[in-house]
């Protein structure tokens, strides 16, 4: 089946806003194995919205048009699309619901008349509820083509589309497609796919593709079949020797869980606390802890050592450590993870120290430079890592390498 988009906007066309959803959805379009040809960006003109989207109702089955659906006078999505497949605007009661409802719920008495024309929808449209907004999503089938059409705050389409349309296309497919993700931390993308060069090469149903993230890779398996019974138990054995192959390295085989996540559910386990010392992460580190719900239950204190003063009064380095080992060493993280545990009394303590650049580096300790120590019921264990990129880079990647390590860590010390 064939998909196109066209994201409808002036202010796309004068790059006023980056056309994030056209990203969004193209990887969703891949994800179905819809083949998706042409993309275009129009701006709100009647004239050429239509020339627009005629022409891409001659060449492909699906037509997936975003933007344009609000109250206001230049939004003319839903027009042009009735115009051309030859339909009257109708009000659909239910929507005049859902908007008086919306502005209820906040308090909004005086509603103003344009926004009832978001009410209307060409006749014999199906209507997808929109939760975070009051344009609602549209589907036209007509002769054999489809127009779905969706609203541009991303924050409005991302979850219709979720819901509802995605559901909708994979059932219009012959096939349907489910993905799996396994996410493998404390490897590198090239390692990674060394170790699975035969299953690429081999991959049919399902396909392997790799996604390298900061410290992260993220492997997707996507297997077609006629349910979603036969697609899993197509993925089944891939994912078994994937297992295999990488083993402790895998934190989750569940899209939706971050490293983060796994590794409080770790210390929640373990029924371990623990404590954070901070210098070139400046909390970075502790703020990704802190995102995960009930962070708390593990989360004893943080500590952002970042002067060489801080580092000695707040966790007890040593003078003489900082003066003949300075503060990005081994000994000093060393030293800023056991001064943790000793002030707070806690299980783990994890601790970074590093030169996240520009300026700072020598050669003998060059931007980049991080040593990250974690300390797990006594046992130490301190790190160096030599990361690239800018200031953001080397402190996002610091954060994704004690993650790691703390992981690491944790279940080497279940082991024994
Ligand atoms: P509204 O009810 O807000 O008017 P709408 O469906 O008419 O919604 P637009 O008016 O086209 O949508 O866009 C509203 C906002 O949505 C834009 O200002 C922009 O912030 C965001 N947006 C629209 N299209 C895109 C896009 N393709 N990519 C990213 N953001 C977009």
């Amino acid at each position: 089946m064939v998909v196109e988009l066209i994201s409808v906007g002036t202010e796309l066309l004068l790059g006023n806003i980056v056309n994030t959803n056209a990203a969004y959805l193209s990887e969703k379009c891949a994800e179905l194995g819809l083949s998706l040809y042409y993309q275009t960006v129009v701006g709100d003109n009647q004239e050429r919205l239509d020339e627009t989207l005629k022409l891409a109702l001659g060449r492909s089955d699906v037509v997936i048009l975003g933007g344009g659906l609000g109250p206001t006078q230049d939004d003319l999505t839903k027009e042009a699309a009735a115009r051309t497949l030859g339909k009257q605007l109708v009000e659909d009661a239910h929507t005049r619901r859902r908007i008086e409802g919306w502005f209820q719920t906040r308090g909004i008495t005086e509603i103003t008349e344009n926004n009832w024309k978001q009410a209307l929808v060409p006749e014999g449209a199906v209507v997808v509820d929109n939760d975070n907004g009051t344009a609602p999503g549209l589907i036209l089938e007509d002769n054999g083509k489809t127009v779905i059409l969706l609203p541009g705050p991303p924050g409005e389409m991302k979850p219709m589309f979720e819901k509802d349309i995605f559901p909708y296309l994979n059932k219009k497919q012959p096939e349907i497609i489910v993905s799996e993700t396994i996410k493998i931390c404390g490897m590198g993308e090239s390692r990674v796919e060394s170790m699975i060069e035969d299953l690429i090469q081999a991959q049919s149903n399902p396909t392997i593709a790799t996604y390298a993230k900061i410290g992260e890779v993220h492997l997707r398996l996507t297997a077609k079949a006629e349910n979603e019974t036969a697609a899993r138990k197509l993925m089944k054995p891939v994912i078994r020797e994937l297992k295999v192959r990488f083993g402790g390295h895998i934190y989750t085989t569940d899209d939706a869980v971050t490293l983060e996540e796994a590794v409080v559910q770790l210390l929640k386990e373990q029924e371990l606390t623990l404590t954070t010392v901070e210098s070139c992460t400046g909390g970075l580190f502790t703020g990704r802890l802190v995102n995960v719900q009930g962070a708390s239950e593990v989360l004893k204190q943080g500590f952002i050592t970042y002067s060489n003063k801080a580092k000695r009064k707040l966790i007890g380095v040593k003078k003489l450590t900082l003066k003949e080992f300075g503060a990005v060493s081994s000994k000093t993280a060393k030293e800023m993870a056991k001064g943790a545990i000793l002030t707070t009394g806690s299980d783990v303590a994890v601790s970074i120290t590093g030169i996240a650049g520009p300026d700072g580096g020598t050669d003998e300790k060059p931007v980049g430079l991080v040593y990250i120590g974690v300390s797990v019921k006594g046992n130490m264990r301190v790190e160096e890592y030599h990361f690239t990129g800018n200031r953001m880079k080397i402190r996002e990647s610091a954060v994704v390498a004690a993650l790691t390590l703390l992981r690491t860590s944790i279940l080497e010390t279940i082991k024994f």
